[in-house]
């Protein structure tokens, strides 16, 4: 289970009308939002991963610590949202390190992971992440075409973790294979979208072939009253504000209907039941 901790106004299907630089004067809704999907993990007993926003980290120190506290994995997700492929490798170097400082100065602890803001990853931020101590990435989705995500080298179709590197893996976002396409399965616009029988009908088929099931979440989708802005692209705003109401109460049942941990956890295990090198 993995959250990305970012704010409403942070993401990529509202850049065309959220100018960068206005950030700060907008309404702060990710501190309460993230509360709430805190509480429903403590109710529940469940730990998963929080791919925190460096800015965010910047604005509310004290909820990266609670996160912490409450025994939750801290990964990274960059400072400033910026598409990966759409920066140079140093710009990409310094956002990374801006983050991972801040991240572990406010928990006392490594940061291992890392998640690309709209999963935008490629080939040579690996390369960044590996000098920068990092362990894992979570950002592909292997078996599908996107406008906009990233892609990497050495992916396998069908293999949920791979060793990219020397001692690196990448953990992916679960897809379910439907005749000889991958459709996204691990969380978003798809989680909302689907009826919720179809939807954890897919997530049996993923962990019934034996392979572990990824979910990823952002607190804004629990948040259906969040502002609303106008001038977007159909598609994205479609893609954003789909079926926001629900999210909440289906994602208590998903937390309900499948035992989880957070992707650290998932990757130890993982790599105790391989050889090295496999
Ligand atoms: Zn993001």
């Amino acid at each position: 289970m993995s959250i990305d901790v970012e704010d409403w106004f942070q993401v990529e299907n509202l850049k065309a009308v959220i100018a960068r630089d206005t950030w700060d004067e907008r309404e702060l809704r990710v501190e309460r939002n993230t509360d709430r999907m805190l509480e429903l993990m403590r109710e529940r007993g469940v730990k998963c991963t929080c791919f925190i926003l460096g800015w965010v980290a910047d604005k509310r120190p004290g909820l990266i610590k609670r996160i912490a506290a409450e025994g939750h994995e801290i990964a990274c997700h960059g400072y400033g949202h910026g598409l990966v492929y759409s920066l140079t490798r140093e710009q990409f170097a310094q956002d990374l390190a801006r983050a991972t400082g801040l991240i572990r100065d406010l928990t006392g602890a490594k940061v291992r992971g890392y998640r690309a803001p709209s999963f935008s990853i490629t080939d040579w931020a690996i390369d960044v992440l590996r000098e920068q101590g990092y362990e894992y990435d979570s950002s592909a989705f292997p078996t599908v075409a996107h406008d906009r995500y990233g892609k990497l080298e050495g992916m396998r179709a069908g293999v949920p973790i791979v060793e990219i590197r020397p001692g690196f893996h990448e953990v992916c976002i679960s897809c379910v294979q439907l005749g000889s396409k991958g459709v996204p399965w691990g969380g978003g616009g798809y989680f909302r979208l689907f009826p919720w029988p179809l939807f954890r009908w897919g997530v049996r088929r993923i962990l019934g072939s034996g392979t572990p099931y990824v979910f990823y979440i952002h607190p804004w989708e629990i948040d259906a009253g969040q502002p609303r802005v106008g001038g977007l692209k159909r598609s994205h705003a479609f893609r954003h504000y789909v079926n926001l109401g629900r999210c909440e109460s289906r994602w208590a049942a998903l937390l309900d209907a499948f035992r989880w941990s957070p992707m650290i956890d998932l990757l130890d295990d993982w790599k105790r039941s391989r050889p090295a090198g496999d």
